[in-house]
């Protein structure tokens, strides 16, 4: 099996480099003509608490085509399980990197939403300067309404990407990654990325 349930949550069993291994072929599949646009969104103890409190949280968890560990806490607890424990936490701010390396080198193009303008602007500013080959094809902040969605996933779409990186905060970044997917068609993957931006922004 190739996955654990961990708190109820489907979490996948896959280290840093098979989660690129994934990627790719998914944006593979939607190049062909095969694929269809997945939520990828990730589980840690806040993840486990807020999926066991917060029915339509859990809802779109448990609606999301993939869950990776971003916490050791859930890794540990996968080890219970013996040959079933997760390989390795792939915790979104280092895996971020690994996926841009792989975009930058196969032609991936990366749309950024989520966290403040300032923290945002910043954060894709030094995406750009350390993968000069990386497309980021697009940048908005993470404060708007639901009414607001259909317009930027307009914007989305007319830039091409491949790969929507969404931070609005949880439990609402699930919820709005499937909205997003739903109006997107021709995007790989919407990735739920939590405070990846602030991280990158330093
Ligand atoms: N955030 C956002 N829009 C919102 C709420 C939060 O863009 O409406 C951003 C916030 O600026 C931060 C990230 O989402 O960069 C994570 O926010 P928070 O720490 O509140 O959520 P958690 O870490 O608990 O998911």
């Amino acid at each position: 099996r190739t996955k654990v349930v961990i708190g109820g949550i489907p979490v996948e069993r896959l280290s840093a480099g098979e989660w690129c291994e994934q990627l790719l072929s998914d944006w593979r599949a939607i190049g062909s003509g095969h694929g269809r646009p997945k939520v990828v969104t990730t589980a840690n103890g806040q993840v486990v608490s807020l999926f066991a409190t917060d029915p339509v949280y859990r809802k779109a968890v448990l609606a999301a085509d993939h869950v990776a560990a971003d916490g050791m806490s859930v890794v540990k607890a996968s080890r219970w399980r013996g040959r079933e424990a997760i390989p390795e936490r792939v915790s979104t701010t280092d895996w971020f990197h690994d996926a841009a390396r792989a975009a930058s080198e196969h032609g991936l193009k990366f749309y950024m939403i989520g966290a403040t303008e300032e923290a945002n602007e910043r954060a894709v500013a030094r995406v750009r300067e350390m993968y000069p080959k990386l497309q980021v094809v697009g940048r908005r902040n993470g404060y708007f309404k639901d009414e607001e969605i259909p317009a930027i996933a307009e914007q989305v779409a007319a830039s091409g990407a491949d790969v929507l990186w969404l931070a609005v905060g949880n439990p609402r970044q699930v919820v709005v990654a499937h909205r997003f997917k739903t109006l997107l068609p021709r995007v790989t993957w919407v990735r739920t990325c939590g405070g990846l931006f602030d991280f990158l922004a330093g």
